[in-house]
């Protein structure tokens, strides 16, 4: 089974070069708040612009050279990214603890940068940063750092913080990055869930498009759709022909599919979800099958809860896509984006499927006679060409009869063309009854047959010929019509296809000559001359 493709850690929703262009953006945010708050606010927060100026101007000017040293690759700018966050901490902090420590009304910005980490790292990340700030915020007063640090940037009489001040902030860093890592995981989950499921559909359409096989076409729908949208089961209800049953894969690759007898052909009932999807041509979606109300579905299914129906095509004859979700009773939410996703698979089934069947039929009408239902021209070239090549390998006779009705003109001028098209009909059934269903009989010309007969001699296939002139004189449509016939067998009278036409041709021609309505089998010699007239009327 084919694998869906599935990119592997958490990182692609957005691009590493976007998240960290925020992130330093973000940085240099911490920065200016922090300017702008000394310059107009120094009194409140006590520190003046000066003091602040030159740790930040430091804090920048490392910035600036991680921003270098990240430019030149992805791993270095990952590193430099890792490096960068604690530091950013670490600036906060020689910031704020000269300006009350915890009751530093700087401290929002440690909650901003939490908050910055986590939606533009990961859930980890922030676990990981709350962890350092607390380690930051404990070790400043147990290492006795307060009056250190207000000493080198010039503030006076910084005390340490108390301990409640600081259990207090802790506990915010603690709250805020449990809470902004929960909410992103949610949002990140139903994120990656919906590219998936993107992913899947393209997948799908693809392998779709790589094959002209309605059953290979029917199992990479199944297969697919209950894979890639996370189905425990999956079946597909084909009215004439088997159904295909699918069991859950890993989420997001397609699931394997086996075949299975349809259960039952019984029309499903009126109320039944398999009519009505085919009915409507909807997508429906319910907690259980009706087992009274649908049958087949519930076999196939059986005890399956949270289901979704889905109809590729309409009518009666159209297959039924079935999916079972279980798990306990859908939110309406989920079950509408679910239905939403099944409705684009199957809508890239039918157009698949309906392409296929157009192409059949296309086929099949190139290669029919409109008139007769026969096989046409160009069919018989080509069976011919297949016939005489199995029958040169397996050295055994092929025998060729081309059939011409007689005076066929007066038939048309005296009962007009439709009777005409009518005879031509009846003799295309007679000689479709006459002969095996390995033979190929095919309309030639106007109102010529031709007779590819696989492992018949000439005798063999006088004998089909005298079938055909018994059943034409029991036939209303055909009595009174005579055809003349030419026999041509490989290797007694040609030894290759065309030459097969040629000499039967011939011996058509001899029919005609010596009184139509008879057969003539080609001799090798001088097939023209020499054909052994049998009167077979
Ligand atoms: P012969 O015994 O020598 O074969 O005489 P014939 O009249 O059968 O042969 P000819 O070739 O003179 O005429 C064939 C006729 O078949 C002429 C043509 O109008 C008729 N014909 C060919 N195709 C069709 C067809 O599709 N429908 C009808 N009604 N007539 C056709
Ligand atoms: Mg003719
Ligand atoms: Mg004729």
């Amino acid at each position: 089974m084919r694998h869906l493709h599935r990119p592997s850690g958490r990182a692609d929703l957005a691009s590493l070069e976007e998240r960290l262009g925020l992130l330093l953006l973000v940085r240099l945010g911490l920065v200016l708040a922090i300017l702008l708050a000394s310059g107009l606010a120094s009194t409140e927060i006590g520190l003046t612009f000066g003091q602040a100026a030159l740790p930040s101007a430091a804090f920048v000017a490392v910035t600036a050279a991680a921003e270098l040293i990240g430019r030149s690759g992805r791993r270095a700018a990952l590193a430099t990214h890792r490096t960068m966050i604690p530091l950013d901490a670490v600036y906060l902090v020689l910031m704020t603890v000269p300006t009350g420590g915890p009751r530093s009304q700087l401290i929002i910005l440690f909650y901003l940068h939490l908050v910055a980490a986590t939606l533009l790292g990961s859930a980890r990340s922030a676990l990981r940063l709350a962890l350092w700030d607390t380690f930051l915020f404990i070790l400043v007063p147990t290492l006795g750092l307060a009056s250190r640090i207000g000493e080198l940037l010039g503030v006076a009489d910084v005390a340490a913080p108390l301990a409640t001040d600081t259990a207090v902030a802790i506990m915010g860093f603690w709250a805020i990055a449990l809470c902004t890592a929960g909410f992103s995981m949610v949002s990140e989950r139903e994120l990656r869930r919906n590219r998936n499921e993107l992913e899947s559909l393209a997948v799908m359409t693809s392998a779709l498009e790589a094959t002209t096989d309605a059953d290979v076409a029917r199992k990479t729908l199944l297969a697919h759709t209950t894979g890639g949208l996370g189905f425990k089961r999956g079946v597909l209800v084909v009215t004439a022909g088997t159904s295909l049953v699918a069991t859950r894969a890993a989420r997001g690759e397609a699931a394997p599919v086996t075949e299975v007898p349809t259960p039952s052909r019984k029309a499903p009932r009126p109320d039944s979800a398999v009519g009505q999807a085919q009915r409507e041509h909807r997508v429906l979606a319910m907690a259980r099958l009706v087992p009274e109300a649908d049958p087949v579905a519930s076999a196939l299914l059986p005890n399956a809860r949270n289901v979704v129906v889905a109809s590729i095509g309409s009518g009666e004859e159209a297959p039924v896509l079935i999916l079972e979700h279980g798990g306990r009773v859908m939110g309406e939410r989920l079950a509408r984006r679910t239905m939403l996703m099944v409705g684009q698979f199957a809508s890239h089934g039918m157009l698949t499927l309906a392409g296929i069947a157009a192409l059949a039929d296309q086929e099949r009408l190139a290669a029919v006679d409109g008139l007769t239902g026969l096989a046409n021209r160009r069919q018989f070239d080509s069976a011919l060409a297949r016939e005489v090549a199995v029958a040169c390998r397996r050295r055994e006779p092929l025998t060729l009869a081309i059939v011409d009705i007689d005076h066929f003109k007066e038939v048309n001028d005296t009962a007009g063309h439709v009777a005409g098209d009518e005879v031509l009909r009846s003799l295309g059934v007679v000689l479709r009854d006459a002969t095996r269903e390995m033979d190929l009989v095919a309309r030639y010309g106007g109102e010529e047959f031709a007779l590819v007969l696989p492992s018949c001699d000439a005798q063999a296939a006088l004998g089909v010929l005298e079938r055909v002139d018994r059943s034409m004189r029991s036939s209303g449509v055909l009595r009174g019509i005579t055809v003349s016939s030419g026999v041509a067998t490989l290797f007694d009278h040609a030894g290759d296809g065309s030459g097969l036409i040629v000499a039967a041709d011939r011996a058509l021609y001899a029919s005609k000559r010596s009184g139509r309505n008879r057969a003539t089998v080609a001799t090798p010699a001088s097939p023209l001359t020499a054909g052994s007239g049998v009167a077979t009327g």
